[in-house]
């Protein structure tokens, strides 16, 4: 996605762009995440500026491009007792609140917003500005607007394998390309060319669980998190998270696999589940059960019923800035050729803003 919208950008403004991918079809990160276009867990400052000014070019490119499956549906994190609803206030008083368009919602408010949350729940922080995209159908659908500009092409099953002078790079196929700018964007693939161009990247590989349901039989209106959400994400560490961590540590799976529950419903009514986060190599090469049986009850808990069976497991793999401030890393690797990585949870979010960073600071 971070490839493909560097290549929209860049064809927005009239150039030519040629983008080489390693698959037949992408199977990367940007499948296989949730397609939350997730403000409200956002460090305040360039991390929130940049999620925000993506989430309007999602809305934008969404107009234009239907089958991204755009969605402004916002989301809710359900809270129980005092010390997480504590947390949702905090996050409530923060300056920044109303650029996210947090609220506080009340037990009946909140299924109000979403009815399908029959389950037992205090209040929950809503955040309107969350959405959501299709991430499995994405990029297949922003392809085919960037192919009807005449100005595209997709080179598919080819890797970029050396860069051979300015502005140059050989595929494996033996073939070089050259542009005014490459942008190697190669996701969590950090090795080889990546690891010859840039040997002390600052970046990190980090690996999650997930998976999707079979239809659940009504609309879920918003995306959900759970209180755990809290934990991982900047937006919300403040002195009664704290109080919250001090008194009630995540579940014992929760806190062995570092995780959250996020929840995304698909356009055909099943829903995305996750996710776990691991950071020691070598990755499992496996799925574990745990972590889906936690995710299963906490869901249960919301939705007031059982969770419609599992339909797909998969995991996936990201890349993440080192320093976990840094939106992203950007680098001159070569002259002509830049590499852009390491948008760590939030590159789907932040895709489009990142892509036209870069172009505003290549001169495009
Ligand atoms: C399970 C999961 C859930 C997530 N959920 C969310 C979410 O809901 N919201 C959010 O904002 N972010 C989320 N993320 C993060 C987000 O998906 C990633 O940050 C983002 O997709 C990264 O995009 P990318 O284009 O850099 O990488 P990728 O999507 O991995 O794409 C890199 C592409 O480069 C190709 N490639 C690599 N090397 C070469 C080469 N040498 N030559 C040619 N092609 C090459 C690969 O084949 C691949 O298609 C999630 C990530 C995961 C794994």
């Amino acid at each position: 996605m971070v490839g493909t919208l560097h290549a929209w950008h860049a064809v927005e403004r009239g150039h030519e762009v040629v983008q080489i991918e390693r698959e037949e079809e992408a199977r990367g990160a940007s499948l296989r995440n949730f397609g939350q276009i997730w403000v409200s867990g956002r460090a305040g400052g360039e991390e929130l500026a940049t999620a925000l000014r993506a989430r309007e070019l999602w809305e934008r490119i969404g107009r234009r491009v239907p089958g991204l499956g755009f969605r402004p549906c916002g989301s809710l994190t359900p809270v129980r007792g005092e010390r997480e609803l504590a947390v949702a206030e905090a996050a409530l008083a923060r300056p920044d609140a109303a650029d996210r368009g947090y609220k506080l919602l009340t037990a009946d408010e909140t299924r109000a917003v979403n009815p399908a949350l029959r389950g037992e729940f205090t209040a929950a922080l809503h955040c309107e500005r969350d959405a959501a995209v299709e991430p499995r159908t994405a990029q297949l659908a922003l392809r085919t607007a960037l192919r009807a500009s005449g100005r595209y092409a997709f080179l598919p099953g080819r890797e970029v394998r050396e860069v051979v002078g300015r502005g140059a790079v050989r595929d494996d196929h033996g073939d070089v390309h050259r542009g005014d700018a490459v942008v190697l964007a190669t996701g969590a693939w950090l090795g080889g060319l990546v690891r010859e161009l840039a040997p002390d990247l600052p970046v990190r590989r980090v690996r999650l669980q997930m998976a999707q349901t079979a239809p659940l039989g009504e609309q879920l209106t918003t995306s959900v998190a759970d209180a755990d959400s809290f934990r991982y994400y900047p937006a919300y560490a403040s002195e009664a998270l704290d109080a919250l961590n001090a008194a009630r540590p995540q579940a014992p799976t929760a806190a062995a696999h570092r995780m959250q529950l996020l929840m995304v419903q698909r356009l055909d009514g099943g829903l995305t589940i996750g996710d776990t986060h691991e950071y020691e190599h070598p990755f499992a090469f496996d799925t574990l059960e745990d972590p889906y049986e936690h995710l299963t009850q906490v869901v249960e808990g919301f939705l007031g019923r059982p969770l419609p069976a599992i339909r797909r497991r998969w995991a996936g793999v990201y890349a993440q800035c080192a320093d976990p401030s840094r939106v992203v890393h950007r680098e001159q690797v070569r002259e002509g050729v830049w590499l852009v990585t390491g948008p760590g949870g939030r590159g789907m979010t932040c895709a489009p803003a990142i892509a036209e960073q870069t172009g505003s600071e290549l001169g495009w």
